[in-house]
């Protein structure tokens, strides 16, 4: 039976095989359509926005997520690792005359928060990192793990000296690559695998020195798809390391590449799977740029195997874990958590509690068992307490629920803002409770808003600070010869948002390396554009050009993409 999101007015059914899930593990149907359950959940993560600040405790300047203006209290992550605070000094009793989410609120403004999530134990050299880990000399990176010398990227794993990637692994000396594994010393791929001294290539596997091409497989010395000889492919090569050359062969590339046909799914190895970008995954429906799923829906960015888990944004490693985001390395029957990692197992709306088990209402709670908004409790206390807990969630939403119905049947199909009191048990943490403004966090990428749009749906909203947006003290050159080592003291100015950047020394050097010009935009910029190059984490339904068959595919009907089944994808470039 469909329903009616109470966010967006869309609607939206749940699935039998999701009814199984919920009723099995007594959850009750979700009242957002599935793109507003995500949205809320990537607005509890700011991934890329880092700020000098002062830690809250030892009065350090230190690098965080947080903005010096933020009403959180954070501490420096060794210190909020350590053993110098008791998270457990903040416990309170639960108030049953009080909604459960106004309580957790409040919990959440005494409760320090650490500065950053990434793994500083193993990082060497790589302070503005973030949802990261294992990384030696790196440099704005994002939700990436073990890497070496790698700049200005999001999810890219086990690389060195790459710069300007999105979802790239175990590559060397790339630039600009975007979904590819394996490369060396190459820019502008996107789709490939084991390519090499290669340039604008899409959906290619094992090619070398080539050039504007794609769906070829093992080539050496092509361009436009056709062979050519060892010195028409270096006359080519001349061609791709200025900001005008760029700029030119990425638009004679985007209408080129439109004659070859795409496959309707990326990623390989999957069975019985409705989503993009999946690898490797066996009953997943709606899941994307994840690998290693097995029963899983609507599920994204999973960075590690996933078993039986539903509505998650980043978490790895775990199985039975419902409306969640990044959670995971051995996570176990977790409800409405958020950045719980390390060994946790039968939680519900904890935020940030590492290595611990059985917490309701948590908020930075270590090592621990059976604790409520921060209190402890005896084993048989807590199995007493929560199931009236649960109980006043659901009376206190119906309670409330009744007015926002009649909000919506009043014609306002629009987005509405739901406060937290009349949010009830099921529901994951709502709008007013994310810790960030909702520009700053990564549902701006994949659900931009405008302001208004945003503080309508009971967002926060972080404002341009007008020292970002400077004159420039320098234009960027056309390529990377003649550019000065006192590049590094400059000011440019994004061509396309006005923001600020500088040129790091390490990145002039992996410029320098790479022959790639300084960049024209700042990294958000950049990152947006790789981003939107991507398509969207939204399904349609089209016919397979060749025979016709029914696709449920991320193409969607306008999208002048020749799109193929598997199958036909497969015989034609096996
Ligand atoms: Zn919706
Ligand atoms: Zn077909």
């Amino acid at each position: 039976m469909s329903k009616n999101c109470k966010h967006c007015g869309s609607n939206f059914t749940v699935r039998e095989e999701d009814k199984v899930f919920l009723e099995n593990n007594k959850i009750p149907e979700p009242t957002l359509c599935i793109d507003c359950r995500e949205r809320r959940r990537l607005a509890q993560g700011n991934q890329l926005y880092l700020y000098k600040r002062k830690c809250d405790l030892t009065g350090k300047e230190i690098i965080s997520n947080y903005h010096p203006d933020s009403p959180y209290k954070v501490y420096n992550q060794n210190i909020w690792y350590s053993d110098k605070w008791d998270p457990l000094e903040f416990g309170r009793e639960y108030d049953f005359s009080k909604s459960f989410f106004e309580q957790f609120k409040e919990l959440g403004l005494a409760v320090p928060r650490p500065s950053l999530h990434r793994g500083f134990q193993y990082d060497e050299n790589s302070d503005y990192t973030n949802y990261a880990g294992k990384n030696k000399d790196c440099y704005m990176i994002f939700d990436s793990d073990e890497n070496r010398e790698c700049y200005y990227s999001y999810s890219i794993n086990s690389s060195e000296s790459c710069m300007d990637c999105y979802r790239v692994r175990g590559s060397e000396l790339c630039y600009e690559l975007i979904d590819s594994e394996k490369c060396y010393n190459s820019a502008f791929l996107q789709d490939c695998i084991n390519c090499s001294d290669s340039y604008f290539l899409q959906n290619c596997i094992g090619c070398k020195n080539c050039i504007m091409c794609s769906n070829l497989r093992n080539k050496q010395y092509c361009v436009n798809n056709v062979q050519v000889s060892k010195e028409e492919y270096e006359k080519q090569r001349a061609k791709c390391f200025s900001l005008k050359d760029i700029t030119d062969g990425n638009k004679y590339f985007n209408s080129f590449k439109l004659k070859f046909p795409k496959k309707s799914i990326h990623g390989t190895q999957n069975e019985n799977v409705i989503g993009d970008y999946i690898s490797g995954c066996k009953n997943a429906y709606h899941c994307f740029d994840s690998a290693a799923l097995w029963d899983c829906s609507y599920v994204f960015q999973a960075f590690n195997p996933l078993k039986n888990c539903m509505d998650i944004q980043e978490c790895g490693d775990g199985e039975l874990l419902y409306e969640s985001a990044f959670c995971g390395y051995g996570a176990y029957n977790l409800k409405f958590c958020s950045h719980c990692l390390g060994t946790c197992s039968d939680m519900e709306y904890c935020y940030h509690c590492p290595h611990s088990s059985n917490l309701f209402g948590c908020i930075g709670v270590q090592h621990k068992k059976y604790c409520i908004l921060n209190k402890q409790y005896s084993e048989q206390e807590y199995k007493e307490l929560i199931p009236k807990i649960i109980e006043h969630m659901k009376q206190d939403g119906r309670a409330h629920g009744a007015s926002a119905q009649v909000e919506q049947e009043s014609g306002s199909a629009s987005c509405s803002y739901t406060e937290p009191k009349n949010w009830t048990y099921g529901e994951f943490f709502p709008a007013e409770l994310s810790p960030f403004p909702y520009n700053e966090t990564i549902a701006q990428i994949h659900y931009p808003l405008e302001k208004d749009e945003a503080i309508k749906l009971g967002y926060q909203w972080r404002e341009k600070n007008k020292e970002e947006f400077k004159d420039a003290t320098y234009a960027s050159l056309n390529t990377i010869q003649g550019v000065k080592d006192n590049v590094t003291e400059e000011l440019l100015k994004c061509a396309v948002s006005g923001r600020n950047y500088k040129i790091t020394k390490a990145e002039l050097a992996l410029l320098r390396k790479l022959n790639m010009p300084l960049p024209a935009e700042c990294f958000f910029e950049r990152n947006n554009r790789r981003n939107a190059m991507r398509n969207k984490r939204k399904l349609y339904e089209r016919k397979c050009v060749k025979t016709g068959e029914n696709i449920t595919t991320t193409y969607e009907s306008e999208n002048p993409a020749i799109v193929y089944c598997e199958d036909c994808y497969l015989s034609e470039t096996y």
